[in-house]
């Protein structure tokens, strides 16, 4: 049996994907589909999954150069976040895993009034774990993980920027389960639509509700012949910015805000992970005087605390004394002097108005 992995998926390079002419999609249980000499060798067996998947695009009619892009940008083999890793956001992760990684896991369950949400949307400021988030997704569910943003979809693949989508679509069929996470929605699927809005962005807009309502397709078989389990999972700093149309299609709406006291303290303690912590540092004080902080302020803010020692050093030294100072000199523990520094550089990047903006967004449109 010929199982294809991710790593599988990745290791092939461009010409191995060159169709054959034969036009069978294998399946993993069609024996004669696939001649399996035995004893197999590792690359014996590298060449057949290759060909194997040649057969599967070309069956569907992948274009494969936009097949090979999409592997070498989209993509993500490893995203290897855990939900432990996310410091705070217990309500999303709930959410997320009732509504993405269970129906990957148990596809059978997840039918008819249970069938789930053809798309879920995270908003909410910059830099408050929403890619982490997709990235726990993935790694929980162990499905292929598509990484796009819009933004690049509308601009680097001009003129091709359609077929991508729809080739994306196909692939993340032919590999499912699978999670498709679309960065920066808002810049495809702006309202304001007219003559401000380019040519570009509305095709691709247009294809790309075209490929979410035909997410529960099973035209396409997975390589091993299921009905494909994929799934769309969408982000955005700029919520106000989508058309009815997205959000009818992004059906379930979560708030990704900044990180509440306990889930401050938490990120501190995680950033913290691997450098040593003077006994006068209290974790819980700077919690209390960070609030509004973002999770990536508070990364920022750990790591300049983390580099003051370096700086301080620096500023004694000659650039050519610099050579000599010994890893152990700076490797000494972070002081509260430290953090009371790095606050007063590293300040809150979001503001009260811009999180009421989120809030009155989401009692509007929000539905979870
Ligand atoms: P977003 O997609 O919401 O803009 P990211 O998920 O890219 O934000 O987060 C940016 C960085 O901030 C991460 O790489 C991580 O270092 C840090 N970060 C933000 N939120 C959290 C969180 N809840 N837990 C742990 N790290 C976080």
């Amino acid at each position: 049996e010929i199982k294809l992995t991710k790593a599988s998926i990745s290791a092939m390079s461009p010409a191995a994907v060159v169709p054959s002419t034969e036009i069978k999609v294998p399946k993993a249980s069609d024996e004669a589909s696939v001649a399996t000499p035995d004893p197999i060798s590792r690359d014996d067996n590298k060449v057949l999954k290759e060909r194997q998947l040649g057969r599967v695009y070309e069956q569907a009619g992948v274009d494969i150069e936009l097949a090979r892009i999409i592997r070498q940008d989209m993509l993500e083999l490893n995203p290897n976040v855990r939900w432990t890793d996310i410091a705070g956001q217990e309500e999303a992760k709930t959410l997320l895993a009732e509504a993405l990684v269970m129906p990957a896991l148990m596809p059978e369950f997840f039918k008819g009034i249970r069938r789930p949400w053809r798309g879920i949307l995270m908003c909410g400021p910059p830099g408050t774990g929403k890619t982490m988030l997709a990235k726990a997704v993935a790694t929980e569910c162990n499905t292929t993980f598509f990484n796009v943003s819009a933004s690049t979809i509308g601009s680097k693949w001009r003129g091709e920027s359609e077929k991508l989508v729809r080739t994306l679509f196909q692939m993340a069929r032919i590999h499912a389960p699978s999670t498709i996470f679309i960065d920066e929605i808002d810049s495809v699927s702006s309202a304001r639509g007219g003559n401000g809005e380019h040519e570009t962005s509305r095709r691709v807009k247009t294809e790309l509700l075209v490929q979410m309502d035909g997410v529960g397709s099973t035209l396409t078989k997975t390589v091993d012949g299921k009905d494909p389990v994929v799934m769309v999972l969408a982000a955005t700093n700029l919520p106000w910015l989508l058309d009815e149309a997205m959000r009818r299609r992004l059906e379930k709406r979560i708030y990704i805000g900044p990180p509440d006291f306990l889930a401050r303290e938490a990120l501190l303690r995680i950033s913290l992970n691997d450098v040593a912590v003077a006994e006068d540092v209290d974790l819980e004080d700077i919690a209390k005087k960070i609030e509004g902080y973002s999770g990536a302020d508070i990364s920022s803010l750990c790591r300049d605390a983390a580099m003051m020692k370096l700086r301080e050093k620096m500023r004694l030294l000659q650039p050519s004394e610099m050579m000599n100072v010994k890893p152990d000199e700076l490797n000494t523990p972070i002081t509260m002097k430290d953090f009371e520094e790095a606050m007063r550089k590293v300040q809150s990047s979001l503001s009260g108005a811009d999180i009421e903006r989120y809030v009155q967004w989401l009692a509007d449109y929000g539905s979870a």
